[in-house]
């Protein structure tokens, strides 16, 4: 089996979307090995999306994932990279309201930021992200 990393966003905690989102993530056939809230700080943020440092909507981001809790979890199942990606939809929830109806983003998300979720885009920033929180490596 495969794991992904999968994280809910302050929107998605503020908005009272966790209950809704864990049901979609069971029916989907995911077990979620393991989660943890926590408040994440400006440095955790940065280090976590060091990738996107130079980009125009960094500090925005930065403010956006500090702005309360997030809900981190390990989600297993055969595929989940690709198949939890597939139930986020698109980055931006605008057009995911459009493109993916169905998807998670177009059920709590907002716009391009404010997106609700963040899924790992592949086994190499699945296995990097969970360790950045868990310390651990993920199978396969
Ligand atoms: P994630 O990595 O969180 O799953 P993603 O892979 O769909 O999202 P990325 O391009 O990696 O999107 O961007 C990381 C995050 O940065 C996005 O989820 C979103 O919150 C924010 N972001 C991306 N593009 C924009 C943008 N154009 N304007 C504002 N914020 C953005």
């Amino acid at each position: 089996k495969e794991r992904t990393l999968a994280i809910i966003k302050p929107d998605g905690l503020l908005g009272n979307y966790t209950d809704k989102i864990k049901n979609v993530i069971v029916e989907a056939g995911f077990i979620i090995f393991k989660e943890i809230t926590l408040q994440l700080d400006k440095d955790g943020v940065s280090s976590f999306y060091a990738e996107h440092s130079s980009k125009s909507f960094f500090h925005s981001l930065i403010k956006y994932m500090t702005s309360g809790p997030v809900l981190v979890m390990i989600l297993e199942k055969e595929n989940a990279i690709a198949d939890w990606r597939a139930l986020i939809g698109p980055t931006d929830a605008r057009k995911a309201k459009i493109t993916h109806p169905h998807s998670i983003r177009a059920m709590c998300g907002v716009d391009s930021e404010r997106n609700c979720v963040h899924g790992s885009d592949s086994p190499q920033s699945a296995q990097r992200e969970i360790s950045f929180f868990f310390l651990e490596k993920s199978a396969g």
